[in-house]
Order: C-alpha cells, then sequence, then structure tokens
C-alpha cells in the first residue's frame, strides 16, 4: 500500500462542520505516520458499528468490517484472536457502544483483548435525527425528549475503568494535535485501549462552546495510579459543567486477552499437567 492516501472515492455524506471529519483526519494521519515508520497497513483492521461514526469503514481505506449495531467488540475481538498479529481497530457511536453494546464494551474491557476503541461520543444518536443516548446530559431537548430528558448521564472512562480498561483516555475533536497523540498512543497500548472522543455532532448537538471553555490537558498526572485516574475521571460527570480533562487517565501493561488464551492449554493431557504443576506450585 505504498503511496496510499488512505482516502476511498467514496461520497462522503457526514453535515459539513461534523466532528467525525477531525476523527478521520487523526486517524488516517496517525496510520499513515505509523506506516512510514513500518506498520503495515494491510495489517491494519477497522471494524464500525451503526451510526454516522460507521461510514469511517466507507471513507478510510483499509480493511473494514461494518459490524452491526451494538457489535463493534464482539467482532473486532473475534477478528483478534484469529490473527494476534493484526492491528484492529474500534470506531463506534455513543449510542452504538454505550447503550446497545454496552455489555460487549466492558467485556472487551475485562478482558484486556488487544483492540483500540476510539469512541465518537456525539452525546446523540445523530443518524436517526437527534434522540439521546446514555451519554447526553440531564435535561437535554432532543426529538425523543421534547421537554428533557430525566435521567442523569453516565460517566463512561469511569465504567471502563472499573471494569478493567488497562489504557483509559478522552480527547476532543477541537484539539487535533493532542487527538493524533492519543490516537498513536492508544495503538501502541497492548491491550484494551479505550478513548472517549468528545465530538460535535453539527446539527443535533453541538456543546463545543462549552468544551472549548472547560476542557484542559492533563498535565502532572500519573497514569499508572489508578486511584489518581478514579480522582481525575469524576472531575466532570457529564451532566454538570465542571473542568473536562483530556488525556490519558490511566494506562498499564498487563497480559491481553490473547496472550492469556494462546498460553492456556488446549488438550486434556495439557491442562492436567497445567493443574498439577499448579497445585504443586511451580
Ligand atoms: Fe455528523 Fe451529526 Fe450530521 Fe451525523 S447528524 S453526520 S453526527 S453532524
Ligand atoms: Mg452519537
Amino acid at each position: 500500500m505504498t503511496g496510499t492516501t488512505l482516502v476511498t472515492d467514496a461520497q462522503n455524506t457526514w453535515c459539513p462542520g461534523c466532528g467525525n471529519f477531525s476523527i478521520q483526519h487523526a486517524l488516517r494521519a496517525v496510520l499513515l505516520e505509523m506506516a512510514s515508520e513500518g506498520l503495515p497497513l494491510e495489517q491494519v483492521v477497522l471494524v464500525t458499528g451503526i451510526g454516522c461514526h460507521a461510514k469511517m469503514a466507507d471513507y478510510l481505506d483499509v480493511n473494514s468490517f461494518y459490524a452491526i449495531h451494538g457489535r463493534v467488540m464482539p467482532v473486532a475481538t473475534g477478528i483478534a484472536l484469529a490473527n494476534p498479529d493484526l492491528t484492529v481497530i474500534c470506531c463506534a457511536g455513543d449510542g452504538d457502544a454505550y447503550a446497545e453494546g454496552l455489555d460487549h464494551l466492558i467485556f472487551a474491557a475485562k478482558r484486556n483483548i488487544n483492540l483500540t476503541v476510539i469512541i465518537h461520543n456525539n452525546r446523540v444518536y445523530g443518524l436517526t435525527t437527534g434522540q439521546y443516548t446514555p451519554t447526553s446530559p440531564l435535561g437535554f431537548r432532543g426529538r425523543s425528549t421534547p421537554k428533557g430528558t430525566v435521567e442523569k448521564a453516565f460517566n463512561p472512562l469511569e465504567l471502563v475503568l472499573a471494569s478493567g480498561g488497562t489504557h483509559v483516555a478522552r480527547g476532543y475533536t477541537r484539539k487535533q494535535p493532542m487527538l493524533k497523540a492519543l490516537i498513536r498512543e492508544a495503538i501502541r497500548h497492548r491491550g484494551f485501549s479505550f478513548i472517549d472522543v468528545l465530538q460535535i455532532c453539527a446539527t443535533y448537538n453541538d456543546p463545543h462552546e462549552a468544551y472549548d471553555r472547560l476542557a484542559y490537558p492533563l498535565t502532572g498526572h500519573n497514569p499508572g495510579d489508578f486511584d489518581a485516574a478514579c480522582r481525575k475521571i469524576r472531575e466532570w460527570d457529564y451532566n454538570r459543567e465542571a473542568p473536562i480533562a483530556l488525556g490519558t487517565f490511566y494506562s498499564v501493561e498487563e497480559p491481553s486477552f490473547e496472550e492469556r488464551f494462546r498460553l492456556t492449554p488446549q488438550s486434556p493431557a495439557e491442562r492436567e499437567a497445567a493443574i498439577r504443576s499448579h497445585l504443586e506450585g511451580n
């Protein structure tokens, strides 16, 4: 794939000003940069779900798979297990991964499967014209809640951290250099890497004025400290106005699911030997 720009000739149908453009641009730039450093682009697989974000699979010229709604993580898990040499990147929406696919997100984090998960979090269902999602703030007025939601948003970073995610970060589409750095770092991390990207939906939810005012880069933070990560992640709960930290909150190295899976003895004799060895304290 030498000389590629990673741009397909598919007609782009995102609304003008959509934050998806920024994520596409950042991911494309990172992949091209990593390819120039030796990453074989043939071994990159992009899995997307259902929603406006999913068109990333149409617009980025890499191997890709459109999963059904909420099923990005199980499809990506199968791909990563079948061939652990692949670089598997998941793009999913907030409606996709935090509602329909929430259980799959939690289990992918719990297993520490070697995936890079980029959530296009515009805090609304864009494709279906503006219904509230699990990260829409309390009181959000959309097509399905004209008088405002009566339930609070949850904090996806807190959820993924509690589920066992070994790399937890937050980016913002209007902070492009940082977003690229976060994506690059997440791809390099072995194990489950998760980036919640605050994204503007130009048509149904555009809080960029608040994000621009409240977002700040994490500095002087130790990403190996679980308690510190918890505290920083809780600084903003996705409902009230508060400082919004951007960066990597938590990052530790642990054996990935694929590594444990490969080390697990497969035959009855191997299993018995492994159990015996374990009981004998070897
Ligand atoms: Fe982007 Fe929103 Fe338009 Fe979908 S509806 S393409 S998320 S601006
Ligand atoms: Mg959305």
